[in-house]
């Protein structure tokens, strides 16, 4: 009997024991399995992490390219600053060695003719050959359809009448392209017609010899507006997109050529829709300074 006793407490310990380290093995799977999930979880945090540091990166590559385009900005500003204030030497050495005549006793011709800065005036004048080689018609919008010679300017010029245009347009003023290149043999024409009609003294106010017009060189377009009626008249001044161009042409690399308070030092009367191109540089110069082209070679030479 005692030794019955004695096996049923050993049994009984003996399964104890195992249920014991069941339940230790159990716990211990457990614990092992919650550590794996924490880490588990640890880990997408972690994923979250690096995605929003992609992020933040990117974040910070658009500030960098943010950064870039400021500082292309500034030098943007900076250089148009430049041109805005570029000084008398500066604006020399961009028209180069030109030598025009002051003698209002005699016109002579000029001697570089292809010169984007050329004066072409009552005294200087273009050789009676002269056609420029490059000339384009400009993508704007005319006043007349159909081909014309009229329709032409020099490359550079055409560009920026393109530019000056779209700007106007922007702005919200529409102005369109009436006349640009007119040979000598055509100037000759229409000043000869205006003699007959007015007579000389009047028709040399309003219509240039043949060699003296800015419209052979290629570089000059009288504009117009709808306004009225696209003709050419000192009204343009009047309405906003002729104040528009009086503001803004030199942004463009445009003067306007023969400004009301000059008529005396041109030699001309107003002419708000006459646009002569002269590039940025010394558009910029003449208008800041006030100055006429006539006005500008007078005072370096
Ligand atoms: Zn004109």
């Amino acid at each position: 009997m005692k030794r019955l006793v004695r096996i049923t407490i050993i049994l009984s310990l003996i399964c104890i024991g195992i249920v014991g380290i069941t339940i230790l093995i159990n716990n211990r799977l457990e614990q092992a399995a919650r550590a794996d999930e924490v880490q588990q979880s640890n880990n997408s945090n972690a994923g979250v992490e690096e995605d929003q540091q992609d992020n933040l990166n990117e974040n910070n590559d658009n500030e960098i390219d943010d950064l870039d385009t400021q500082e292309n900005n500034e030098n943007i500003d900076i250089n148009e600053e430049d041109i805005h204030n570029n000084s008398i030497e500066r604006i020399i050495e961009i028209v180069g060695d030109q030598v025009y005549n002051f003698d209002p006793q005699k016109a002579l011709v000029i001697g570089n003719q292809d010169s984007l800065y050329a004066l072409v005036n009552k005294l200087n004048e273009l050789d009676s050959n002269y056609e420029p080689n490059d000339l384009v018609v400009p993508n704007v919008e005319f006043s007349f359809s159909g081909n014309d010679p009229k329709k032409q300017m020099r490359a550079v010029a055409a560009d920026a009448l393109e530019e000056l245009l779209q700007g106007a347009s922007q702005g919200g003023f529409r102005l369109v392209a009436v006349s640009g290149y007119r040979s000598y043999s055509r100037q000759k024409t229409i000043y000869a017609g205006n003699v007959d009609r007015m007579g000389e003294e009047a028709a040399n106010k309003v219509s240039a010899k043949p060699g003296q017009s800015e419209h052979q060189s290629g570089l000059a377009m009288d504009v117009s507006s709808e306004g009225i009626g696209y003709s050419l008249e000192e009204t343009l001044g009047d309405l906003p997109e002729g104040k528009w161009l009086v503001s803004h042409a030199h942004e463009y690399g445009f003067i306007i050529r023969y400004p009301k308070d000059k008529t005396s030092i041109t030699g001309y009367n107003y002419e708000p829709w006459h646009v002569r191109y002269v590039g940025k540089e010394l558009a910029a110069y003449l208008y800041n300074n006030k100055l006429t082209l006539d006005e500008f070679y007078e005072q370096i030479s």
